[in-house]
């Protein structure tokens, strides 16, 4: 079995259980990891900034409120959502 870290050369780090993590614990090592995963997965660091999620988000929306709709912000019921959470925390906020 490799003992290696995924990224680097260290030793991966192993659990209390005894199974292993992917990486040696070190915090580079595991965010270089999840980039890799991503980028094999989605082709970008992350899933939202890459052409193909940007596309899933607009074509979601197209196909939920209309095709004028690009940003979730120009929807009616979101706007008053946006409202009620504001009015909300301002109510919660006061009372503290
Ligand atoms: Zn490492």
């Amino acid at each position: 079995m490799n003992n290696k870290c995924a990224i680097c050369d260290n030793k991966r780090k192993q659990y209390k259980n005894n199974t292993f993590a992917k990486t040696c614990g070190n915090k580079k090592c595991i965010i270089t990891l999840r980039k890799n995963t991503n980028i094999k997965k989605y082709g970008h660091v992350c899933n939202l900034h890459s052409e193909k999620g940007k596309e899933q988000v607009k074509n979601t929306l197209k196909n939920r409120y209309g095709n004028n709709i690009i940003n979730v912000s120009q929807i009616e019921c979101v706007k008053k959502l946006k409202e009620t959470v504001k009015q909300f925390y301002l109510y919660h906020h006061k009372n503290l």
